[in-house]
């Protein structure tokens, strides 16, 4: 009888965790609510499941400094420990954006595995909040200097790990060639960012309600590229000019939407006049603006 028992009892374990969609963290709680109710052994058989399943799916995790994970999977966040308070119950508005942009251990080994293979240089910060606006931050930011072996991102620019990914990629595929099509070939040594990580609402388009992608960490702006013959070419709208330098900012531009889905720039508006605004938006149906 008592085997009965714990046969029954692995019965309803195991169709309980059958049963479970594959929802992302964030999600979890809104499909608990549409299973039956468990019993406190068995929801907790099954998250520890899930636990186990993760660490697994993990093993790789490329982290050079630090042996144990440092970015706790709750959701209170854990820079926000001086204004709510831990264990206090989540703000009516929802989580932070910066709390619905974590990424996924998965995902992020995967990402920092891409940036160690292109020799990407950074390293992981603690995470970034904004005492005075709660949708401002990153969860799991990289502090990148060097965007490709021998060139440098000047200032050592915080950003989301996907935003470091589109911009190693960009700058291998694109921006690299294409400099190499100018007089004496010369290499880029150096990236010079505007705006980075900044908590700020968007400027430019008349919607200044709106946070911007800096303050996600999900944008960054070029303001210019240096190269190893001593030369320069800072972004400047391409009529004040008449030479190859036109076709190269041009070509790196407009290229960038393949890699961005936001490129702003000279002729996007002025207050885009001296630099690309880069960024990973996402947007419904997969939109990118690009002008
Ligand atoms: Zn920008």
């Amino acid at each position: 009888m008592g085997a009965m028992a714990a046969t029954l009892a692995l019965a309803l374990a195991l169709s309980a965790s059958a049963q479970e969609p594959p929802a992302p963290s964030s999600e979890r709680g809104s499909a608990s609510a549409h299973r039956p109710p468990q019993r406190p052994a068995d929801a907790q058989a099954t998250r520890e499941q899930k636990g186990s399943a993760a660490a697994g799916g993990n093993s790789p995790r490329p982290d050079p400094g630090q042996a144990a994970p440092s970015v706790p999977v709750p959701s209170a966040a854990p820079a926000d420990a001086g204004g709510t308070a831990a264990g206090e119950p989540p703000p009516p508005p929802g989580p932070p954006l910066p709390e619905t942009l974590r990424e996924s251990d998965f995902d992020n080994a995967a990402c920092r595995l891409a940036l160690f293979s292109w020799g990407v240089e950074y390293r992981e910060i603690p995470p970034l909040a904004d005492d005075d606006q709660r949708d401002c931050g990153i969860a799991r930011p990289l502090e990148v200097t060097q965007i490709l072996p021998g060139i440098a991102l000047e200032g050592a620019a915080p950003m989301r790990c996907d935003t470091a990914r589109s911009l190693a990629r960009w700058m291998r595929e694109i921006v690299v060639p294409a400099a190499s099509h100018l007089p004496g070939a010369p290499r880029v040594i150096a990236l010079t960012p505007g705006s980075t990580y900044q908590c700020r609402a968007v400027v430019g388009n008349g919607d200044g309600n709106r946070i911007s992608e800096h303050a996600l960490g999900n944008a960054i702006d070029i303001a210019a590229f240096t190269f190893d013959n001593g030369t320069r070419i800072e972004i400047a709208p391409v009529q004040d000019r008449g030479d190859l330098s036109v076709a190269f900012q041009n070509a790196v531009q407009g290229a960038a939407c393949l890699f961005f889905t936001t490129v702003l720039g000279p002729g996007s508006n002025a207050a885009h006049d001296d630099h690309l605004h880069l960024d990973i938006k996402q947007r419904r149906g997969g939109f990118r603006l690009c002008q």
